[in-house]
């Protein structure tokens, strides 16, 4: 990296950490807490083996529509009348990959594994199932009928995407802990440890940015001078926690490098993309620069499935269905013109209104037991 890169590289970062004023005001509080707290979890989990494990069951479509609206039934009642009318009216699309041309997955969209996603398409709600014709397929249907209950064409929920991903992603656990559970399907016939696998593979990808993120926020910028080879915890002697998880990070300048030039490459890439989007007038919805190379920018991405998956685990020993469903409303009932920011932008503050407390480090720790007991019941292969 030239120095002039290094530059631009803080220049991104800047205008990163301005739009996150606005949505993600809790990681920007929290960057130093959140990289402890993935870094602890990615660890914990690599003390298992987990391997997808799932079989082709060859459910039909309508098989897993009946399943999903079972669930909803049982879960979520006050959604079964909108449930019912996804078939009606078209919403549901089992024809996962023959959007047309003008379909932008980063446009007003909630793009979730593998492609399935809830999405408007040409003003029409749209929820498409990249299918794999066995259980998975329900939990991905409730996953995208969960986003369909709180996203409005054309309107910024306030609450923002991370909330709306912990709900999401809690209501298909619940799914799969109820057809195991419930229906009796046996935890190898599905992909029970589908979630778990995916944050490993997003804390993989953050742990990258962990170490660039915790340079700006603790020096103000990043550049290879605050690493100090010969006394790799010198830098970060102030911070005991931050310097025990990201003391293999620091003690290395070409690692420190690397992880930079690769934030650097791809912020670049989002700038150049938003400057031929904007010069199509193809953006309107899109504010600024800032807002859209944090959008877009793969941390953010990492960042809200990591904290949705941490919430669900935590959230399915810890709160009742009703609790989440009340988030639901809560997250619905907000407006963008409330004047308390703070209130509509702050996870923390949402979630206390349904029991959780963020600031509550034992949040995480109950996270992590409460993953271990599922992976301790349902797992065949054997701990590491
Ligand atoms: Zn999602």
């Amino acid at each position: 990296m030239t120095e002039e890169q290094y530059h631009k590289l803080n220049d991104y970062l800047n205008l990163c950490f301005q739009a996150m004023e606005e949505e993600h005001s809790f990681f920007l509080r929290n960057i130093n807490k959140f990289v402890i707290a993935s870094e602890k979890c990615s660890i914990m989990l690599s003390d298992y083996d987990i391997q997808e494990e799932n079989a082709e069951v060859h459910l039909t479509a309508l098989e897993v529509f009946a399943l999903g609206r079972e669930i909803v039934e049982k879960l979520c009642p006050c959604y079964l009348q909108k449930y019912n009318s996804l078939l009606d009216s078209g919403v549901l699309d089992f024809s996962y990959g023959i959007q047309s041309e003008d379909y932008n997955p980063k446009k007003l969209y909630t793009y979730d594994y593998d492609g399935s996603h809830f999405c408007y398409h040409n003003f029409e709600p749209e929820i498409n199932i990249n299918r794999r014709y066995n259980y998975e397929d329900v939990c991905t249907l409730i996953h995208e009928f969960l986003h369909m209950t709180n996203t409005k064409r054309n309107k910024k929920n306030p609450a923002g995407r991370v909330v709306k991903e912990f709900i999401s992603i809690y209501f298909e656990i619940k799914a799969l802990l109820y057809l195991i559970e419930k229906k009796g399907i046996e935890p190898s016939q599905i992909f029970w440890n589908m979630r778990l696998l995916s944050i490993k593979r997003h804390m993989n990808d953050f742990n990258h940015y962990s170490f660039p993120l915790a340079c700006y926020e603790i020096f103000g910028e990043v550049h290879p001078k605050y690493i100090n080879e010969t006394n790799p915890k010198a830098n970060l002697e102030h911070i005991p926690d931050l310097s025990t998880y990201l003391y293999p990070y620091y003690s290395s300048k070409e690692r420190f490098e690397n992880d930079c030039k690769d934030m650097f490459f791809n912020l670049e890439r989002l700038e150049q993309q938003y400057q031929q989007n904007t010069s199509d007038k193809n953006i309107s919805n899109i504010a600024s620069l800032s807002n859209y190379l944090l959008e877009n920018s793969d941390f953010i991405y990492d960042y809200q499935y990591i904290l949705g998956t941490i919430l669900t685990y935590y959230a399915i020993e810890h709160c009742k269905v009703q609790d989440i469903l009340r988030l639901n409303d809560i997250i619905n009932n907000m407006t963008v013109d409330t004047t308390d920011n703070e209130f509509v932008y702050g996870i923390d503050n949402l979630l206390c209104s349904i029991g959780i407390d963020l600031s509550d480090l034992n949040v995480l720790e109950e996270s992590m037991d409460s993953m271990r007991h599922v992976i301790e019941k349902y797992s065949t292969s054997k701990r590491k």
